[in-house]
């Protein structure tokens, strides 16, 4: 007999959705991927740190192997019991002195951050403004709080407006929670926007700069240093998984949120902490991430470089960032067509459904500090003999 399991299987299956993994060994940008070299062009390792085996060495020589218990690689226990450390300390100093915050936490990943810290903060009599394009991560973060919550048409203020107009009353708080550049559309939240309906609202704003960190604004903070609002966003949340190439996440946020958390957010006080080698290496890539300029410019050339291209041939792109997306519709196209790339030398993986709303399945191009424009300047032209049914 069948098991419902295998059916549903079946069923992503043939609907061009069946998800899997694939072990890939990566060399500098490139990875090894089915007995080939690519170009990795959808990686989150944006700053190119992740692969620099150099800045790797540099790293481990300047650990001292007399102090080895500063570079375990365990914690053993949640922050809340024994697995807090000096280090952890540093690592939130470090951060909390670059955002010029009040207070900065630290979670094990930006998953953890946002299912911990929507929940504790925000509960029953308050409402929760949530971009419909916003991560997994808030969205199950909203699942497992008590507040209210509605989601709002991608980047719609003046449906944002309407809802504040209608709803603002009737709760004691309101927060409105989004990224600062969406991941799957490559386009940036409108802050000015969001911080006037602040002002005429009386509401705080939650943004999310997991693909904003190491990126935008003078030293890498993200879109709200790009923009000078640092100290306007009420909860800020950076993750180390993708420019810093590591694994955690943190808030900037003031000291009172920073202790109430500690006392309620379930995602820190009931997992494990980070591991010492981790506080240690994050501490080291977040100070070399503020000074990364010359990689922040040379980022913003390629990309828009790339976007002008693919316009010029009138392929359909959204955004404004280094994600560059490229809209196809069906999922079956977009496998295909991340195939075909694939044979061409460039790994390009298809985004579907779920991850993307219906109908518009999806390949996206991430410009990282390791390409050259010439790695890619091809690609506009062999995605237009793709669409154009010429290249099979
Ligand atoms: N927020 C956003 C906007 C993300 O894109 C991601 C990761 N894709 C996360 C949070 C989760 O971060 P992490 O990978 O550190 O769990």
């Amino acid at each position: 007999m069948t098991s419902r399991y295998s059916k549903r299987l079946r069923a992503l299956e043939a609907k061009g959705r069946l998800r899997k993994m694939i072990p890939l060994q990566h060399e500098g940008g490139l990875v090894r991927y089915r007995g080939r070299a690519l170009l990795n062009l959808c990686s989150n390792d944006y700053l190119g740190l992740g692969q620099d085996t150099r800045l790797r060495q540099v790293f481990f020589q300047s650990l001292d192997s007399a102090e080895c218990d500063l570079w375990g690689f365990a914690a053993a226990s949640s922050r809340l019991l024994t697995g807090d450390n000096l280090l952890a300390h540093r690592l939130e100093n470090e951060i909390r002195e670059a955002y010029g915050s009040e207070d900065v936490l630290l979670f094990n990943s930006g998953y953890h951050a946002n299912i911990g810290i929507l929940p504790a903060l925000f509960g029953k009599g308050d409402l929760v403004l949530s971009d419909k394009l916003n991560h997994a991560s808030i969205h199950d973060g909203l699942v497992l709080s008590r507040a209210a919550h509605k989601r709002y048409r991608h980047g719609d203020y003046e449906q944002l407006h309407a809802l504040l107009t209608r709803y603002r009353a009737e709760y004691e708080q309101v927060v409105i929670v989004t990224e600062s550049v969406f991941s799957m559309d490559g386009d940036e939240v409108d802050l000015s926007r969001l911080l006037a309906l602040k002002q005429e609202f009386d509401v705080k704003i939650y943004l999310d700069e997991a693909h904003g960190v190491g990126l935008y604004g003078e030293n890498g903070l993200g879109k709200a240093e790009e923009k000078g609002v640092l100290q306007e966003i009420d909860f800020l949340v950076g993750t180390f998984g993708k420019a810093l190439a590591s694994v955690g996440a943190f808030i900037c946020c003031s000291k009172e949120i920073r202790d109430y958390l500690v006392n309620h957010s379930r995602s820190l006080i009931f997992t494990t902490g980070l591991p010492p080698v981790t506080l240690n290496w994050n501490h080291f890539v977040f100070k070399k991430m503020l000074a990364m300029h010359q990689e922040r410019k040379q980022i913003s050339q390629i990309y828009r470089q790339l976007r002008d291209a693919l316009k010029g041939k009138g392929i359909a792109t959204r955004g404004s960032t280094n994600i560059v997306p490229v809209i196809v519709g069906k999922d079956r196209t977009a496998l295909n067509m991340a195939e075909q790339m694939q044979e061409l030398g460039y790994l390009v993986l298809p985004v579907r459904p779920p991850t993307v709303p219906e109908g518009t399945a999806r390949f996206r191009f991430s410009i990282c500090a390791d390409m050259v424009w010439q790695d890619i300047e091809e690609l506009p032209e062999k995605i237009e003999r793709m669409l154009k049914g010429v290249c099979r």
